[in-house]
């Protein structure tokens, strides 16, 4: 849907338009029907008014009064608000969500009730998938999308109204919008309108922040009786299905939805779940039709209908979720909740100065947003896993904004792609702490994607087009010069997919033993990397068979969704390659079946390099400062740069391995004491020690452009943990 796509403004007209009235065409045979009673059906009149007179304003209504679904229907069926826009090419109004499964359910949802062919006039983009059209008017996307697509076009003409949705996440991406669609707002005086929604009512920081009016729609709730029952961290997943069968069995109707943390925690309980029903059936238990379904946000998109769609009359659904249900996604006729206390949390690792995901304790906002899915429809129950007193004492108040606690690279980069040179003193509406920028900056001159003056360079240009962490985006570039892209592509595409291992449950001790003597199988002697790249080939040369994943214990989606994202990828690094190494990437492309045929035709990678020593040394250029040095035999690896002892996680292919040298793409872990290398490979010295010189040179006070501070500041400026920053937070918003 870019902007030399659209049809001339005629064509499109005489397209959309069914009668002479300004109002298009843009409804067909319901295959949904919105409730009747949403509250925000109430404020529609007022909603439109108020976005005439306003260019920006703020939303808030609890989660399921309709803010997703029908605002941006509201505008689109308003001639009101038609009017307002000169262009003829017809409202178009774009929609962020914080998270991809969100921006796909919901344009499915809103295409069904008009009736309409999903991108068509309703349609999404997420990364490594488009589904929407010159003719789409509504279009969700996740919040990266957009961000992308400023870009090319910082002033987003190709819309009328930007919705920034679900505000009160506080994603990272979203931060960043809030300050570019200020700026966007203002720049197309009038002609560009910006709507925020939010499901909590702690608003003020957005309306100072956009100086507008903020208008609450009230919802309508039943009350939730809170049950709490602790249960150890480490048997969660086993008493949230144990919880959820008791609720199932005893229960009257309502579904069921049981928060855990992450993919693998809710494939987990979908698995038990069924095989304790089983065995309740086949112990002559009368249990009523049940239909279990996983939730989370690197499913598939075919796969998440199930959990939307109407089940019959007397059949519970009990739905095992991440977060993701807590406010973005709204599974209709919840009655009970089962709530593990857990998410996962990226948090930014001051000491290591890395990023890890972690099971995380939620906030008592994110609880408190739990509890009330189960009170939409009905009175309802929430079983809480944990104690009243950890609720009160040990929950941290609210959740700390991700741009607080995360890698900053991958948006300093797109910011410094848009122009905006000086990022340290960057508009945001809750600044990241200064030594985190300019740590990303670090990273970003160490990769070559800015110069010593923090000037992008035509590397690092290529790079921000690229849908990756730039790290990534190095190691492909890396790898096109290099001779093996195919692979890098493989590899990259692996890392993006969630978990390809499955791990049956512990309890299961002959399956589980059976999975991990199947997984060794596949470990390449020089790691982790080789190790994925290997799996995926494997497949490819079965046929890509889900029976063959099933007997070997990979997950097939996952490995199903590695492709599907290898095509993209591939796709978009021909366009920012350079010339001379286009063919290469054009010939993945085209023979993509016999990539590895294809690279030895081709003399194969050089400076007398296998084809996977090629791959590790490309995986150095954007990884370098991810390095580790033994450290005695077998007492660890030293970080480079770093005085942070570490070693493998279980299961690693490096795991027990004396290598001199090893690279990681992840680190695991909260502290630094049970800090763990994921994802790990063998490297040479050699290609190492070009690099590493550079972690010593860097001049921060060039990069950043900016005078030397006194030694005071710095000492308030120093990182902070998530921890840190949260008790900062609480006393700040206590005090305010
Ligand atoms: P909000 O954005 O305010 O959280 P939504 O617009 O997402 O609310 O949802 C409004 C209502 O639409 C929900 O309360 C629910 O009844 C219904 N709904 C939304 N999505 C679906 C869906 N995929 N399937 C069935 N009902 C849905
Ligand atoms: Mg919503």
């Amino acid at each position: 849907w870019s902007r030399g796509k659209s049809p001339p403004p005629e064509k499109q007209a005489e397209k959309d338009t069914e009668t002479k009235d300004d109002v298009p065409k843009t409804r067909g045979t319901p295959r949904a029907k919105a409730p009747d009673d949403l509250p925000v059906a109430a404020y529609k009149e007022k909603i439109i008014d108020l976005l005439l007179e306003h260019p920006t304003i703020v939303v808030v209504g609890e989660t399921g009064s309709g803010k997703t679904t029908q605002i941006p229907q509201y505008l689109l069926d308003s001639e009101k608000f038609h009017c307002l826009f000169e262009n003829k090419r017809g409202l178009r109004v774009c929609i962020t969500q914080p998270r991809r499964v969100a921006a796909v359910a919901m344009a499915r949802r809103v295409s069904d009730e008009r009736g309409t062919r999903l991108g068509d006039v309703v349609g999404y983009c997420i990364r490594f998938e488009d589904k929407s059209s010159a003719s789409t008017r509504l279009r969700y996307m996740t919040d990266g999308c957009l961000l992308r697509e400023c870009l090319g076009d910082p002033d987003l003409a190709n819309y009328d109204v930007v919705i920034l949705d679900e505000a009160h996440e506080r994603s990272l991406h979203t931060d960043v919008l809030f300050a570019l669609m200020k700026r966007a707002v203002s720049n197309r005086a009038g002609q560009l309108r910006m709507l925020v929604t939010s499901a909590t009512l702690d608003t003020g920081a957005f309306s100072e922040y956009f100086a507008c009016p903020v208008l609450e729609v009230p919802g309508r709730s039943f009350s939730v009786a809170l049950h709490y029952h602790p249960v150890s961290k480490t048997q969660r997943v086993e008493a949230a299905v144990n919880v959820a069968l008791n609720l199932h069995v005893r229960e009257g109707p309502g579904h069921i939805l049981v928060f855990l943390t992450g993919m693998e925690e809710c494939e987990q309980a979908v698995g038990l779940a069924n095989s304790k029903l089983q065995s309740m059936v086949e112990s002559g238990k009368q249990v009523a039709d049940c239909l279990i379904v996983p939730l989370y946000g690197m499913m598939q998109s075919d796969d998440q209908r199930n959990v939307f769609e109407e089940v019959p009359e007397g059949c519970r659904k009990l739905v095992f979720s991440t977060n993701i249900a807590e406010t973005s996604l709204t599974v209709a006729g919840v009655g009970y909740v089962v709530d593990c206390g857990y998410c996962k949390q990226k948090n930014f690792n001051p000491k290591t100065g890395m990023e890890s995901l972690q099971v995380t304790e939620v906030s008592q906002v994110q609880a408190k947003q739990r509890a009330g899915r189960a009170g939409r429809t009905q009175h309802g129950k929430c079983f809480r896993l944990y104690s009243e007193e950890t609720f009160n004492r040990s929950l941290p108040k609210v959740t700390v904004p991700e741009i607080l606690r995360s890698n900053l690279a991958s948006v300093t980069l797109q910011m410094k792609a848009m122009g905006i040179e000086d990022v340290v003193r960057f508009d945001f509406m809750e600044p990241p702490d200064r030594v985190r920028l300019v740590k990303s900056l670090r990273l970003l001159f160490l990769i070559g994607a800015l110069d010593e003056d923090g000037v992008l360079t035509d590397l690092g240009r290529r790079m921000s087009q690229l849908p990756l962490e730039p790290q990534y985006g190095r190691v492909l570039l890396a790898a096109a010069e290099s001779g093996c892209v195919s692979e890098a592509l493989t590899l990259v595409s692996m890392l993006s997919s969630e978990g390809v291992w499955y791990r049956p449950s512990k309890h299961n001790a002959d399956q589980w033993e059976e999975a991990r003597a199947t997984q060794e199988r596949f470990l390449h002697h020089l790691g982790d990397h080789l190790t994925l790249v290997r799996v995926f080939s494997m497949w490819e040369d079965e046929g890509c068979t889900p029976e063959w994943c099933k007997a070997n214990f990979l997950h097939f989606r996952a490995l199903r969704q590695a492709r599907d994202i290898r095509g993209q990828l591939c796709d978009q690094l021909e366009k920012v390659s350079e010339a001379s190494v286009r063919d290469a990437v054009r010939a993945v492309r085209n023979r993509y079946r016999d990539h590895r045929d294809r690279d030895r035709g081709r003399g194969g990678p050089k400076n007398g390099n296998s084809v996977e020593q090629a791959l590790l040394e490309s995986l150095c250029s954007g990884f370098f400062m991810q390095t580790a040095r033994m450290c005695g035999a077998g007492g660890g690896w030293l970080i480079v740069g770093e005085n942070v002892l570490v070693k493998c996680e279980a299961g690693s292919a490096m795991d027990g391995s004396c290598a001199e040298w090893v690279l990681y793409t992840d680190l695991v872990g909260s502290t630094v004491a049970n800090c763990m290398m994921r994802t790990v490979s063998a490297v040479a010295h050699k290609w190492l020690q070009p690099l590493l010189p550079k972690l010593v040179e860097v001049d921060l006070k060039r990069l950043v452009g900016i005078e030397k501070k006194t030694s005071r500041q710095e000492k308030a400026d120093a990182p902070k943990d998530a921890s840190q920053i949260a008790k900062e937070r609480e006393v700040k918003v206590g005090s305010a």
